[in-house]
């Protein structure tokens, strides 16, 4: 089975956010995951980089460790590493249980990550392999006709569900061909800034400031694909890493963004400008159902 397949079927066991498999190089043989929804100051980037690195990240933990997974965290957010043969898991979390409950939980994710990873050691190889289709089991399976959103997360189909964050099938919308290449097209610039800012070094800051831009010439596209998909169903469009004040208001028209629990991500939509935002956690914005 799939590197990629075993770590999404670790994170959807235990509700976590996302996850990368590290070689002991550091380098990344897969990744999983919705990483929009953590803080990219912070532990991602102290243990994948910028301010960290995967390679150091590897060297953090000693195969003699007494403390399996070992239990890292900062801010709201917290990740377990585990080494398995020459590979090192790293999953990533919010919202930490309290003392006794988050260690027992760091345990019961240790051991399924020994499951999922132990018995068969990982094979590099497949990181140049064709990647494997989103298995059904993660696709949206939300009663029909539910919002969408367009988001794109190093997948294949950036539409996906406002609720469950799943990627939503596209036969289920009357896309025209003229939408769907339009799509594809957006996708794949997206995607080409977004591989530029996880790579690091010398793109990102130029990458970030792309992405985190609604006036940028990618998001500009895209909220025009978002208008066109709203007139087949109601769309929105996801702001890269938006900077929220911390009243909650939309970048855009400085209105009271609205609050939605998703999973385990929190959301503030901005029903004028329909764009949707990750936030770090309950906060600001007025709760959906008030
Ligand atoms: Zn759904
Ligand atoms: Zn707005």
């Amino acid at each position: 089975m799939e590197l990629h397949d075993r770590l999404q079927r670790l994170l959807d066991q235990h509700d976590l956010l996302c996850g990368v498999v590290l070689s002991n190089t550091g380098r990344e043989l897969a990744r999983a995951g919705d990483f929009g929804a953590l803080d990219r100051d912070g532990l991602l980037s102290t243990l994948l980089g910028p301010r960290g690195s995967g390679r150091a990240t590897y060297g953090l933990m000693q195969p003699d460790e007494k403390i399996r997974p070992a239990l890292m965290e900062e801010g709201d957010e917290f990740a377990f590493l585990e080494l398995i043969d020459q590979t090192m898991v790293v999953v990533f979390g919010r919202e930490r249980k309290e003392g006794m409950a988050h260690y027992l939980f760091s345990r019961q994710v240790g051991a399924t990550i020994l499951a999922e990873f132990g018995a068969e050691a990982p094979v590099p190889i497949e990181i140049l392999s064709p990647p494997a289709a989103t298995p059904e089991n993660e696709l949206c399976g939300c009663p029909p006709g539910q919002p969408i959103k367009l988001m794109q997360t190093l997948t294949y189909n950036p539409i996906h569900c406002l609720q469950c964050n799943q990627e939503v099938r596209p036969e289920t919308l009357a896309l025209t061909p003229e939408l769907m290449q339009a799509v594809a097209r957006w996708r794949d610039v997206y995607d080409a800034i977004d591989r530029l800012w996880l790579d690091g070094g010398d793109y990102e800051t130029w990458a970030e400031a792309e992405l985190s831009n609604l006036e940028s010439s990618v998001n500009r596209q895209g909220r025009q694909l978002q208008a066109s998909l709203n007139r087949l169903r109601r769309c929105y469009y996801y702001g890269f890493q938006g900077r929220i004040s911390a009243a909650g208001l939309c970048p855009l028209c400085s209105q009271a963004m609205i609050a939605l629990k998703s999973g385990p991500a929190h959301q503030l939509l901005c029903e004028g400008c329909s764009l949707v935002f990750f936030r770090p956690e309950a906060g600001p914005g007025i709760p959906a159902n008030a």
